[in-house]
């Protein structure tokens, strides 16, 4: 079974481009020809010179320096630096705050305990991804996770100045990635992309209020969803509802603009 990456393809319909929609998959066998000059069309997870044309790995596929020593607080109490994983032709772009103890231990976004499991369960509703939520490797496609902060600190929340000093590798990869649609997961979050991408006051944001709705924003929606150790389970489906019902059934991509972040 291959995977037609939609994301990414080039649309050339009735030249050489597979042209057969959004997400589909489709067997090697039905594969045209002309797809083997096309592979960022096609994926096939058995063969990896169509998978590297595409994406090389899930892990911090930007090649983010491992060893960033830039927060003198931080860099000694963390355990891993830990960069953005998914795929890198996502529309959808989940950030939290900082990395949750069980991601710091094991260095791969949202995995290792159970806010990991939380968004891992979202994600699977939402078709984001094909594995368990208690994956250590998430099989994550569509979908992209990313912090404000890659280094946690065991006993305080990042300072403002650690969230400055963090934000180019935010911005590299939204820049890289272009989503259509961003999630900030909790207040902070929220308010820091509602700075760079709304015309509201920050404060006049309150991630109780936004949870599961959608703000428009410039260039990016933005679809908050409240932290992942405070939400109940009907928060939970208050959330993945209105993906599905607001978003998913529309075509959200008519409101993307280029972003110059
Ligand atoms: S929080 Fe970001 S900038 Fe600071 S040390 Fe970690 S990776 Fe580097």
């Amino acid at each position: 079974m291959l995977w037609y990456r939609g994301t990414t393809c080039c649309g050339d319909v009735g030249a050489s481009c597979c042209g057969v929609g959004r997400r589909t998959p489709v067997a090697w066998d039905d594969k045209p020809e002309s797809a083997l000059s096309h592979p960022y069309c096609f994926a096939d997870t058995s063969l990896n010179e169509f998978v590297d044309a595409h994406q090389p790995e899930l892990e911090n596929p930007f090649g983010m320096d491992e060893q960033c020593t830039n927060c003198p607080g931080l860099c000694d109490v963390r355990e891993n630096v830990v960069h953005g994983y998914g795929d890198v032709g996502g529309e959808f772009l989940f950030i939290a705050e900082r990395p949750h103890t069980g991601a710091d231990e094991t260095g791969i976004p949202f995995t290792g305990d159970a806010a990991g499991e939380r968004l891992q369960s979202i994600l699977g509703d939402l078709g984001f991804v094909r594995t368990e939520p208690d994956a250590a490797e998430p099989d994550m496609q569509n979908a992209y996770c990313t912090y404000l902060t890659r280094c946690r600190h065991p006993e305080r929340p990042p300072t403002e100045t650690e969230i400055d000093t963090c934000e180019p590798y935010l911005n590299a990869e939204i820049r890289m990635i272009n989503p259509q649609i961003l999630v900030p997961i909790g207040q902070r979050v929220l308010e820091s992309l509602a700075t760079e991408y709304t015309t509201r006051r920050p404060d006049s944001f309150d991630i109780d209020t936004e949870h599961a709705t959608t703000v428009r924003g410039r260039g990016f929606e933005l679809v908050p969803m409240l932290e992942l150790d405070r939400q109940t389970d009907a928060d939970r489906e208050a959330f993945v509802d209105h993906v599905v019902s607001n978003v998913f059934s529309r075509d959200y991509r008519q409101t993307k603009g280029r972003q110059s972040r």
